[in-house]
Order: structure tokens, then sequence, then C-alpha cells
């Protein structure tokens, strides 16, 4: 051996000694991900059926394991929901608003209203099994309403606290979701809704993104990996209308996202809140399942 094909050879095993840990971290990394399943829902008014019994029969023929009804009327519906859902294989994934008034309300009426609304459907979320009830802080046309300020934040976290306390007591939590800004300006990003949720203090406060709205974002996947463990629940729905995901062809790109989804092994569901353009639903739905399983996958 001379001395030039000593050097290139212990050069070499160096270097293979070198990356040896970090390919097989990342190998089994590769593994982990690939074990982490995407957990589909629908939200019901988006599903096929004349009955709950038909939408979830149609949910279960596609493998959808997450269903999202909305919040209005919950409470009195917690029990035709538990017997529909009996002996199959889906969850209430998150409950979908529904409450009246809203929480940064100045006018104490309407926060009273907000209080004693979103707390009953809450109740009922718990009494469900839910994941959480997903909340808006105040879109943009809701006034009137505490200006953006420090001492606004301060009075959100403190309100937020005892509700999250509260939905702790109840089995579930509520979760924050940023819009884009032409629906509420003041809450658009999701590492600002994380953020939230650390100085709300509970850990009945949790986030959410959703993948229409995340038009704000600069990035799908450094928006959930802000979010971590507060992430709690995900919408999706095509990126330029806000139709069926497909429907918009190539914008129609959530990998990033999943990626970070993987990354993070999280745990809850990926609901479809969305339109749809084509006349034949069902087909649509299906497609649409196909779509992101296979993204999920290539992610
Ligand atoms: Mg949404």
């Amino acid at each position: 051996m001379d001395r030039k094909t000593f050097l290139k050879t212990s050069l070499a095993s160096a270097a293979a000694l070198a990356v040896a840990p970090s390919v097989l971290v990342s190998c089994k990394q590769q593994e982990k991900k690939a074990s982490i399943p995407l957990r589909l829902s629908f939200q019901e008014g988006l599903t096929p059926g004349e009955s709950l019994a038909d939408k979830l029969d149609f949910m279960e023929k596609l493998g959808v394991t997450g269903f999202e009804p909305g919040g209005r009327g919950l409470a009195g519906r917690v029990q035709e929901i538990r017997d529909a859902l009996e002996g199959r294989n889906i969850q209430v994934s998150a409950i979908c608003a529904g409450f009246d008034g809203f929480i940064l309300a100045q006018d104490p009426e309407v926060k009273a209203q907000f209080d004693k609304s979103m707390r009953e459907i809450v109740r009922a979320a718990g009494e469900l099994g839910s994941t959480g009830v997903i909340m808006v802080p105040a879109f943009n046309g809701q006034e009137p309403v505490y200006p953006h300020t420090l001492q606004t934040r301060e009075y959100l976290c403190a309100q937020l606290h005892d509700l999250g306390e509260y939905a702790l007591s109840c089995g579930t939590t509520v979760i924050l979701e940023p819009l884009n800004r032409r629906e509420a300006f003041y809450l658009r990003l999701v590492a600002d809704a994380a953020a939230i949720c650390r100085d709300a203090n509970s850990k009945g406060v949790k986030c959410m993104g959703d993948f229409w709205h995340m038009q704000e974002e600069t990035s799908d996947y450094a928006a959930f990996m802000a979010a971590g463990p507060y992430l709690q629940h995900v919408h999706i729905a095509s990126r330029g209308n806000r139709v069926m995901p497909g429907e918009d062809g190539e914008k129609d790109n959530y990998k990033e996202g999943f990626r970070a989804l993987k990354e993070l092994e999280y745990p809850h569901y990926v609901s479809l809140e969305c339109g749809c353009r084509a006349e034949d639903r069902a087909a649509a739905l299906t497609n649409a399942a196909a779509l992101l399983r296979q993204q999920w996958e290539e992610a």
C-alpha cells in the first residue's frame, strides 16, 4: 500500500466511522416515521348520508376514524352520537365551535353568553371523549372587542386558564384556531396560538393549524413544529379555493406539514373542513382521502 492509497483508505474509514451512527439514527427515524398513522376525520356536514348512521357508514368504508360535529346543540345530542358510534372504529375528534358570543367581547352580556354556551359545549365534548372544542378569540366583525394590546393578551391568557382548567375537569380541552387575516386579524399564526397556550398555563388550553388559514405561515413545517405538544387538531382543505383536497391540483401539497406531524408523532386527527366543487361528493371525498394518504406516506 503506497502512502497515497493508505491516506485515502484511512480517510474513507474515518469518514465511514463518523457517519455510521447518524446513518443508523436516520434509519430508525425513517422506520418510526413510517409507523405514524394518518388519522383522518370528516366534519359532519361534509359527509354524505341522510342520517348520522349513513354518514358513519360512509366514513367507515373509507377507513376514516374521526368524526367532527359542530358544537351548536351538542349537549342535546350526546346520547344520539354515543349510540351511533357504538361498535364502530370511529371516535369524536374535535368539536367545531358552535358557542354564542366571544371571549374578547367588551360587552359583559356577550361575554356571559360565551362563558355559558362554551362551558355547556365543553361539558358535552368531555362526555363524548372529544379531543377538544375549537374556538377563535374574536372574528374581525365581532365588536365591541378589546383592542389588540398587551393587556388584552394578558386578559385572554387569564380567561383561557380558567376555561382550560374547566375543560380538563370535564376530560377535554379548548383548542385555539388561528385564522387568516381576512377572517380574524387577532390570531393568525400557529406559533402565536401555541405561545398563548403556554402562557395560559393550563394543560386544557391547546391549539390547532388549518392548512387553509396557514397561507399566513411562511412554512407549514415550522408552524407545526413550533406548536409541538400544544397541537391538538388539524383542519385541511384545498389550498386555492378551500374545496376538497386535490381539487386545486398542484397547489394542494401538504407534505411539508405532514412531515412535521410525523416527526412530532402527532397523535390526533387531520379533519376535512372544506367545500366541494365536484357534484359527486362521495367520489370527491374518496379521492381526497387517497391523496392525503399518499402524501402522508411520501412526507
Ligand atoms: Mg378551520
